[in-house]
Formats: C-alpha cells, structure tokens, sequence
C-alpha cells in the first residue's frame, strides 16, 4: 500500500510521484486541451454535472473528442476520490490532445489523454473571506473572443499568468483582466462582480470571460434572495467607486475585493451583501441537491 495520491491516467491509477505523460503529449507541447477544476466538501462533488458539461462544450470547441462518455467521466471523477479516500478535495479533470508529433496539426495525435487529480489547493490567504482581497488592473489584455477567448476553458493560461505575474510583482493578492476595449473581463481565473446602491453587477461573457459555475451559483442566489443583478460593461471608474466587489470561482471560492490599484473598495472590509452572499454561497456548498456523492 502507497500512502501517496493516486492520478488516474487514461482508466489507470498512478502514485502521485510516477503520473507521468509524455514529452509529446500535445496538452504540454501547445497547450492543446481543456480543463476543469472542481471541488468536493464533505463527501459530495460540487456541480459535477456542470463541471464535466462545460468541459465537453469546451472539448466541443477545440474539436477534441473525449474517449469517455459524460457518465463515465463523472463516475471517473467519483471513483478517484474513492481510492484515494478524499471527501474534501480540489480536483483537476484533464483532456489534452494526447501524444502526437512535433508538429502542432492535432491530426497526428489520434487519441485524447484524460487526467484527473483529486488533491489540495490553496490559493489565498485562509482569512481573506473576512479580510477581502487587493487587486490591480493588469496591462494584459484578455484574449479576444475571437483568438484564444477564455470562454474555451483550455490549457492557455499563459494570458492569466502574465496578469498574476504583475500582481505579484506589485505586491497585491490579485490581478483583474480587461478587455483590449478597456472594460473589465474577469480575474485570472474568478469571474467579477461588483455592488452599488444595492445592486449586482457583472460583466458579460462577452468579454472573453468563462461562464463561471460559481457566478452562476451566484446568480441563483441573488434571485432567491431578491437582489438585482444586472450583466454589463464594467469600467475601471465603476470598480473603483463600488460600494463591494468580490471574485467568484471554484478555487477562490466568493471573496471580497477590498483595494484595487490602490483605490479602496467603499469601506475597505466586506460589505453587507458580500458577506451575505458568502455565508449563503456555503449554505449551498452544503446541500446534496447540489453535489454527488462520493
Ligand atoms: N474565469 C476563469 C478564466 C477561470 O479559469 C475560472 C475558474 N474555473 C473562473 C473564471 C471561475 O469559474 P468557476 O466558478 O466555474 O470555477
């Protein structure tokens, strides 16, 4: 018995320290194929279905056909966490390109690669939900939705990188992406709302951002809670004199902003409707009409 993680790779399991892929794997060599991270709590898989559906709409998109059903992908989500005895975890799900030549033409690799990881992840401060966040507006634009448009959930994330490579050379905690129009896309891998007088505001996916299953989690619970929301163009001006703002995503989860560039976001702490909408965001985290059991 191996105390270390097991990786599944294409239907076998791996100890962490031997899941390998090969050199010419296209997913290495161009960044050729999708992703998606999701996350369990408590013995139940948050939004699987939704997670393994954007993952096939982004597969749909690159023309990369994945070898497994959506059922099976799913079972093989639950089945890792299993073996590795994981009810709390942030898991990685994988398709690349598969093994091709050194040309980029996916042609040459006949068959997909899947991954799946069921480890850890830590990505803020533990307290940045009572503290907020800082950000900054990067100098990297987004993709634009007709290049590289991260509504396609691929492994090019050379574009979040560069933006959070600024973020940490200016010492703040994260980095915010806009479009090459100038209005705001989404974080590095969150999607943006922001709150004035009262209402939510968020931008489009429009934008070039990925319809995030957090904001959209988000989204339902701002109706329930009879809170306007509205989708549209947001300008740094509008992120500067927010009364709230916060990031949503899988990873982060729902965390206040409390700085950007420097500007102080209304009181600098999180607002009543952010603090609202993280303790019922974990409210949700918790409901099995929300997750699959492992
Ligand atoms: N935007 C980008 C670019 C991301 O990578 C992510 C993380 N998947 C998000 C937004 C947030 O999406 P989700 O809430 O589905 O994790």
């Amino acid at each position: 018995m191996t105390s270390e993680l097991l990786v599944y790779i294409d239907g076998e399991y791996y100890p962490k320290s031997q899941a390998k892929i090969s050199v010419y794997d296209h997913g290495f060599l161009y960044g050729d194929g999708v992703f998606e991270g999701i996350r369990a709590y408590n013995g139940l898989v948050f939004k699987l279905k939704e997670h393994v559906d954007r993952l096939y709409r982004s597969a749909h998109a690159i023309t990369l056909k994945i070898p497994l059903s959506k059922e099976e992908m799913a079972q093989a989500v639950i089945e890792t966490l299993r073996k590795n005895k994981m009810k709390d975890s942030y898991i990685r799900l994988i398709v690349s390109r598969g093994i091709g030549d050194l040309g980029l033409d996916p042609r040459k690799c006949p068959k997909a690669s899947i991954i799946i990881i069921t480890d850890t992840i830590s990505i803020r401060a533990g307290n940045a939900a009572e503290t907020g966040v800082t950000a900054m507006f990067s100098w990297v634009r987004r993709n634009p939705v007709d290049a590289t448009t991260h509504e396609i959930k691929s492994l090019n994330y050379l574009n979040s990188i560069l933006a959070k490579i600024e973020a940490n050379a200016n010492g703040v905690d994260e980095a915010i992406c806009l479009e090459s129009n100038g209005v705001i896309a989404e974080g590095v891998g969150e999607n943006i709302f922001i709150v004035k007088e009262g209402e939510l505001l968020t931008p489009p996916t429009s934008t070039g951002a990925l319809a995030g299953i957090t904001a959209q989690v988000v989204t339902e619970l701002c109706k329930r809670l009879g809170l306007k929301l509205t989708t549209a163009d947001l300008t740094p001006f509008m992120v500067f004199t927010a009364d709230e703002a916060f990031f949503t995503g899988t990873a982060m989860e729902v965390i206040p902003i409390r700085e950007v560039n420097k500007r102080v976001i209304g009181e600098g702490k999180p607002g009543p409707i952010t603090k609202k909408l993280v303790a019922e965001f974990h409210k949700e985290i918790a409901k099995s009409t929300n997750g699959t059991k492992i």
